[in-house]
């Protein structure tokens, strides 16, 4: 019998819906879980796509027919349904969702009954009781409650982050939630303090049809439009399942999800001198600068939210984030979640008083660029391997790939991508011109190793 193939990616199964993510998957899910968490409660969820109820419904018979109580809490965002699960004891949860992949896709992001997603030993398991089919021992199903409307007290939680509610209701902000479910959470807590709240592609729609569900800047004019022409101060954009947000200034200036971090990072550190900041290894310079400018303590990780979420957790961090827009902020939950994203940035612009863009432009800037190199499934491990034969001696980390720092230059990161066939290669520098000579002496040493 062939090897059957491995279902857990950097974040999550995902999968194209009813060929490789399909009902049979989800029971098995389902099942897997039941068996990994035996007797508790387990609270799935689902984001808008139109395959994600049909595989929501293939999870909850898997834990019934394994005796787990299953709690719906039907339409959600993924980080609502982790802070969830950790709120409710004894428990574990199930996201179908597929994030900010296009609409023929879907998945399962599976939480352990802390909130976060379950570490690579667990999933490990999760494969193999997901591969070995074992039919159900128990004839007593356990039962399913509905449990629709619990976002409202997620909010609740979430709202107590944020400071001068009084002064959110002068703020005008526009929010993109690309048609994904984060429509149910970010625009209701901003309009709920008084802001003044104007939707784009606010309609949930597994179709997507208001734009790509990644907020990528290509995707983004509309809400770069929109704040311009509404002279709002600031944009908001999220992914499908809304634990990313992407933020645009009041110019309409669409901002890297690394400089937002940065930001986040320079206004906690202020008040919390000490604390800790965990970053994955292809993440900007400017997050470095600010850690050490306040004497923060940077961790890096390698790439894929797990492992900052883990890492915050095991570190006793304060905030975690990624450059793809990812906030992880422990005082709330320490999962990546572009609603608190949201709100800590509201924060910065009241307690500053300034503009975001005032706020970006004092951080210091370097130029980053991120090319896709495109390599076999199977390959990518061992041209990774001949990379670092080339480059022996020269090698600053191989926590993920390999790293190379450039002294008073800037550094380049080379990594196999855990979804896609292709090899990333990152590189940033001061100057356009110093990322440019990086890119020129390492792109054919990447390319040669391919
Ligand atoms: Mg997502």
């Amino acid at each position: 019998m062939a090897k059957a193939p491995r279902l857990f990616g950097t974040n999550g199964i995902r999968g194209v819906a009813g060929k490789e993510i399909d009902s049979v998957i989800a029971f098995r899910v389902g099942s897997a879980l039941g068996t990994l968490f035996p007797k508790h409660r387990v609270l799935i969820g689902r984001d808008g796509r139109l395959s994600s109820r049909m595989l929501l419904e293939g999870v909850a018979a898997g834990l019934l027919a394994r005796g787990n109580h299953v709690e719906d809490l039907g339409l959600i965002t993924t980080p609502a349904l982790e802070f969830l699960v950790r709120k409710a004891s004894s428990s574990a949860g199930v996201m179908v969702t597929a994030s900010h992949n296009p609409p023929e896709y879907n998945g399962f992001k599976v939480v352990d009954s802390d909130g976060i997603e379950i570490d690579r030993a667990k999933e490990e398991k999760m494969e193999l009781l997901i591969h070995r089919v074992q039919l159900p021992a128990t004839y007593s199903p356990g039962q399913r409650t509905s449990r629709e409307g619990e976002i409202r007290s997620y909010l609740h939680e979430v709202e107590k982050h944020v400071v001068h509610k009084d002064r959110v209701r002068d703020l005008k902000i526009v929010i993109d939630t690309g048609n994904g479910v984060a429509a149910q959470t970010t625009p209701t807590l901003l309009r709920d303090l008084g802001a003044r709240v104007i939707s784009v592609n606010d309609v949930i729609d597994g179709d997507f049809p208001g734009r790509n569900s990644e907020p990528r800047p290509e995707n983004l004019g509309a809400l770069s439009r929109t704040v311009r022409e509404e002279k709002a101060d600031l944009g908001i954009a999220h992914d499908g399942d809304g634990d990313r947000a992407i933020f645009v200034d009041e110019r309409g200036e669409v901002q890297p999800g690394d400089r937002t971090l940065a930001l986040i990072e320079d206004e906690l550190l202020r008040t919390h001198p000490g604390a800790k900041v965990v970053t994955p290894i292809n993440t900007s310079m400017v997050v470095s600068e600010v850690a050490s400018k306040r004497r923060g303590k940077l961790i890096l990780t390698k790439v894929g939210s797990i492992e900052v979420s883990r890492t915050v957790v095991k570190v006793s961090a304060l905030l975690g984030g990624e450059e793809n827009g990812g906030i992880f902020y422990a005082p709330h939950h320490p999962v990546r979640d572009g609603t608190i994203a949201a709100v800590l940035v509201v924060n910065a612009i009241v307690e500053t008083g300034r503009s975001l863009s005032k706020l970006l432009d004092e951080l210091p800037k370097f130029y980053m660029v991120k090319e896709k190199i495109p390599c076999k499934e199977g390959a990518k491990d061992a041209a990774i391997k001949a990379l670092k034969a080339r480059l022996l001696g020269r090698i600053s980390s191989s926590l993920d790939g390999v790293r190379v720092d450039l002294e008073g230059r800037g550094w380049v990161l080379v990594r196999a991508s855990g979804t896609e066939p292709l090899l990333r290669l990152y590189a940033e520098a001061k100057t356009e011109k110093q990322v440019q000579e990086i890119l020129n002496e390492f792109r054919p040493l990447v390319l040669a190793a391919v």
